[in-house]
């Protein structure tokens, strides 16, 4: 199956903390990524979304 690479980032200030990979599912109208992650900018666990 294919993955898609993706960067989670910091929804306070934007950093990319983290990155992952999903999978592709096409035809399938995908809903986005949201977890909470430690940021260590904001020094908090912060929600995360994906982002290109
Ligand atoms: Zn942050």
């Amino acid at each position: 199956m294919e993955r898609e690479r993706i960067a989670l980032a910091c929804t306070k200030c934007g950093a990319r903390n983290y990155r992952t990979t999903k999978a592709k599912k096409i035809g399938v109208d995908q809903q986005r990524l949201a977890l909470k992650k430690f940021c260590s900018t904001c020094k908090a666990h912060t929600e995360h979304k994906e982002s290109k």
